[in-house]
């Protein structure tokens, strides 16, 4: 029997530019993708012992969570050990302290980090490249949470570019209204309303206003547009008040993350973020959470 303990990061999108449509129904995006410091905790055991299945404990998720087979979690066990021929016995603890259908992507850093834990458990057993697969077959995100780090991020999410040269740790303040947001629902809604798309304008230009964050706010105002937020505002209005309070509260910038309804401001310090988080009331969820820096 092996065991082992992993982080599972949530992620920001600094800014989202929807730039297509595939026959098949995904939407080309163009996006920057930053790791947080905010995670979901999984412990993996694995005894090769058989019969296959996948046991999942799952602790502080909310409702719309599936405890069992549906978890993204146990999907990608299962995938992984159906691919690798392996009858082993895989136990997972979830401990989810991301918010979930959120915009953070928790649900496919989770699949995807136990897709890693597997990999690193059970060596060769797939090889990187049906890892990789089995990662976009799990979700347009998996992939990204495989190995992640800042990233610029296009096609359906599978496309990913590390983000070259330095990016210093941003410090955020996250807000949720306390509500799911389904990113199926966001989607329907933004073909129904913007049926003939215009040439999204390419994010590349704009990734310099990283490093010169938080201190030039404006350029990283246009970064931070998400082309989702709009149509996100309309099925959850609670978007547009949280946005308001950050910008209120001392946000240099403020975007919206993923298909939302998650909101966070960028902050100049650690304190004045702290004090902005600590004002928000329930069902409101913060958090102060940190980007991961690039090199
Ligand atoms: P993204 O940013 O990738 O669009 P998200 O943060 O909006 O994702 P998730 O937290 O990944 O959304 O969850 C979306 C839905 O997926 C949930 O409402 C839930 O029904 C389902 N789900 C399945 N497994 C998980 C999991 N391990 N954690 C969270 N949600 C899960």
């Amino acid at each position: 029997m092996s065991a082992l303990r992993l982080a599972a990061p949530a992620k920001v999108n600094f800014g989202l530019r929807v730039v297509g449509r595939r026959d098949d129904g995904y939407h080309e995006l163009e996006s920057v993708f930053l790791p947080l410091d905010l995670a979901d905790e999984l412990e993996i055991e694995v005894d090769s012992n058989g019969p296959r299945s996948v046991d999942l404990t799952l602790e502080g998720a909310s409702d719309d969570v599936p405890a069992g087979g549906d978890n993204l979690a146990t999907r990608a066990a299962l995938g992984f050990l159906a691919a690798a021929g392996l009858d082993h016995r895989v136990r997972l603890r979830l401990r989810k302290n991301v918010p979930s259908a959120a915009g953070l992507g928790g649900g496919s850093s989770d699949a995807a980090t136990v897709l890693r834990g597997l990999d690193s458990l059970l060596p060769g057993a797939v090889g990187p490249l049906l890892l990789h697969d089995l990662a976009v077959g799990l979700g347009a995100d998996v992939p990204f949470f495989l190995d992640p780090r800042p990233a610029l991020v296009t096609g359906i999410g599978e496309r990913l570019e590390p983000l070259s040269g330095p990016c210093a740790s941003l410090i955020l303040v996250l807000a949720n209204p306390g509500q799911p947001l389904s990113t199926g629902q966001v989607f329907a809604a933004f073909d129904a309303l913007t049926p003939t798309r215009r040439p999204a304008p390419t994010l590349r230009p704009l990734l310099s206003s990283l490093r010169t964050a938080p201190a030039d706010s404006r350029a990283l105002c246009v970064l931070l547009e998400n082309d989702l937020e709009s149509v996100a505002r309309r099925l959850c209005p609670a978007i547009g008040r949280l946005r308001s309070a950050l910008l209120e509260w001392g946000a240099r910038a403020v975007g919206m993350s993923g298909s939302g309804a998650t909101v966070f401001g960028v902050f100049g310090s650690e304190a004045e973020a702290r004090q902005a988080a600590g004002r928000f009331e329930a069902p409101v969820w913060s958090r102060v959470a940190r980007t991961q820096e690039s090199r």
